[in-house]
């Protein structure tokens, strides 16, 4: 169907930050598939995983217990805040479980009424319904129908606009630590602390979309860490799988003592395949400095693209974002500027407010961002002569 604008390119394979076409040319992704590759492309360590897992077991449902999948649940309530894991396939089935269990908590807490949910502007939830919903961007809204109720916006960033969004029916508030589709937005300790106590007061849950953030993304495990809280909910997704689709919500006991059985599921949710594969990028990413690495490779990206600012200060605006989930903002649409990229073998990815995220692999070498940042350099150099 046509629901992409993609570019005209095919892609047959990939290893580490690089991916190649058919004939042989080769580009550097700095896109990673939108924050899903999060160990590259091919790495050893996942294909291993993979074609273990292929050769013994690919599917058995949630009727069974799956091996796999307890493990990987356990590896993440022992990295976490959590005690409880809900696996599913994508970001916005995150989301919704997320949504599910806190209304749930409230409805066997003996506070049924609370059902609506506090989200932020420019949020991006995913593409279900619901998500959309909660989101609320009218762009993706519109020509679907009535808009799933229960969800109530507020200005990203804005404590005291939560605060009077609270009335007797709250459950929850949800929102990104980094708004990534939005445009790269980064939530500052303070108001996440801020959301917390909040929370905390009203009685309501702390639900993060960490669907972006997470997985190392951001330099730590999750990005709330850098704010010292934890919330009570959390959707996974993009990053977990590392290529393979994965997503999770993860919950304290407390807050998922709404699920019992039959209340929530999945078909696919947590299979074999895709958990052996999750729990190979959770090794990696957990081995000692590898966290690190990612926050040093974030600083040298981001003091590589503040030297971009400098050279085309009327074509970049801002460089922002946090770990490797970084954004510059153009002047320009962001669009040309990924064709620009694409034009020197780069791959960068548009987002909202006139952003183009840089969000190479984690595992990107210091060679590969001085190349990423020099082809981005002359992106920007035919784009400004083309405009004056
Ligand atoms: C990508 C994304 C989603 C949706 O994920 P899908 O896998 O596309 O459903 C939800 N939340 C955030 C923060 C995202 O970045």
């Amino acid at each position: 169907m046509g629901t992409y604008a993609r570019q005209n390119i095919v892609f047959a394979r990939g290893e580490g930050a690089w991916l190649e076409t058919e004939n042989g040319e080769r580009y550097l992704d700095f896109g990673s598939g939108v924050a899903v590759n999060a160990l590259g492309h091919a790495h050893p360590r996942l294909v291993a995983a993979l074609t273990e897992q292929a050769g013994n077991l690919w599917h058995t449902s949630n009727l069974y217990r799956v091996a796999g999948q307890e493990k990987l649940a356990e590896r993440l309530v022992e990295a976490t805040f959590a005690d409880k894991v809900f696996f599913c396939n994508s970001g916005a089935e995150a989301c919704e479980g997320a949504i599910k269990a806190a209304r749930r908590y409230h409805f066997v807490s003996g506070s049924p009424e609370r059902w609506r949910i506090i989200t932020a502007e420019g949020a991006f939830h995913g593409r279900t319904l619901t998500a959309l919903a909660a989101a609320g961007n009218p762009k993706y809204l519109e020509g679907f129908g009535p808009e799933a109720p229960g969800f109530d916006h507020v200005p990203f960033g804005d404590l005291a606009a939560v605060r009077a969004a609270i009335g007797p029916e709250t459950a929850a508030v949800m929102v990104e630590p980094v708004q990534g589709e939005g445009g790269v937005h980064v939530g500052s300790a303070d108001y996440l602390r801020g959301l917390r106590e909040i929370c905390d007061e009203a009685g309501i849950l702390l639900v993060l979309d960490e669907v972006q953030t997470g997985v190392g993304r951001s330099g730590k495990l999750f990005s709330h860490e850098w704010a010292g809280i934890t919330p009570d909910i959390m959707a996974v997704a993009k990053g977990i799988g590392g290529g393979f689709p994965l997503g999770a919500v993860l919950a304290t006991e407390r807050a998922a003592v709404g699920l019992t059985p039959g209340t929530h599921g999945s078909t696919f949710g947590g299979n074999p395949l895709a958990t052996a594969v999750g729990s190979a990028v959770l090794d990696v990413v957990l081995e000692p400095d590898f966290l690190e690495s990612v926050q040093q490779k974030a600083l040298r990206l981001r003091q590589s693209l503040a030297r971009i600012q400098d050279q085309f200060p009327s074509l970049v605006t801002e460089v922002r974002g946090q770990g490797l989930l970084t954004g510059i903002k153009v002047s320009v649409a962001p669009a040309e500027v990924v064709a620009a990229a694409l034009a020197e073998r780069l791959l960068v990815v548009g987002a909202g407010d006139n952003v183009v995220r840089v969000l190479p692999p984690l595992t990107v070498a210091d060679h590969e961002i001085s190349e990423g940042v020099d082809r981005l350099a002359r992106a920007l150099s035919h784009l400004s002569k083309s405009i004056t």
